[in-house]
C-alpha cells in the first residue's frame, strides 16, 4: 500500500518541523499555514479518515485533543485562543487520507469557515 505524506514524515523519508513525538503520536508544523500558529497533531496509527475510527482508538483520539492543549499552552495560545479541526473526505476539505487534528492560533480566526 502507498504510503501518506504523514507515513513517511513519521518514518523519516521526509523532512518536517517536529515539535512533539511519543509513542502515539507527532506533531509538526503544517508546510502551508493558515495562520501564525497551524500544527497538525498525527496518531502513528494510520486510520484513513473519521470515518474509520473504532471505539479502541477512543484513547489515542482523547490523547491527541490532550497533546493539542498542551502544546497550545506551550506556544502561548491558551488564553488568546485557537482552533481544532479534523477534516472528513472531499467536503470536510481532507486531503490527507491518514487522520490529523489540525491546531490552528495565533490571530482572530473567522466563523463560519468558507
Ligand atoms: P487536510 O486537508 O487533509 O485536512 O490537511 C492536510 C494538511 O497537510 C494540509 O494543511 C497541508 O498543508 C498539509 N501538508 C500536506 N503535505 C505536507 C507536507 O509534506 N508536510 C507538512 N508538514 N504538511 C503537509
Amino acid at each position: 500500500m502507498t504510503k501518506t505524506i504523514f507515513e513517511k514524515i513519521i518514518l523519516r523519508e521526509i523532512p518536517a518541523t517536529i515539535h512533539h513525538e511519543d509513542d502515539d503520536l507527532i506533531i509538526i508544523d503544517d508546510i502551508n499555514p493558515v495562520a501564525p500558529i497551524h500544527l497538525l497533531i498525527i496518531p502513528k496509527k494510520k486510520i484513513e479518515t473519521l470515518n474509520d475510527l473504532n471505539v479502541e482508538d477512543t484513547e489515542l483520539i482523547g490523547k491527541m485533543f490532550h497533546a493539542a492543549k498542551k502544546i497550545a499552552i506551550k506556544l502561548g495560545i491558551d488564553k488568546s485562543g485557537y482552533r481544532t479541526i479534523f477534516n472528513c473526505n472531499e467536503d470536510g476539505g481532507q486531503t490527507v487520507y491518514h487522520i490529523h487534528l489540525h491546531l490552528i492560533g495565533g490571530r482572530s480566526l473567522g466563523w463560519p469557515p468558507g
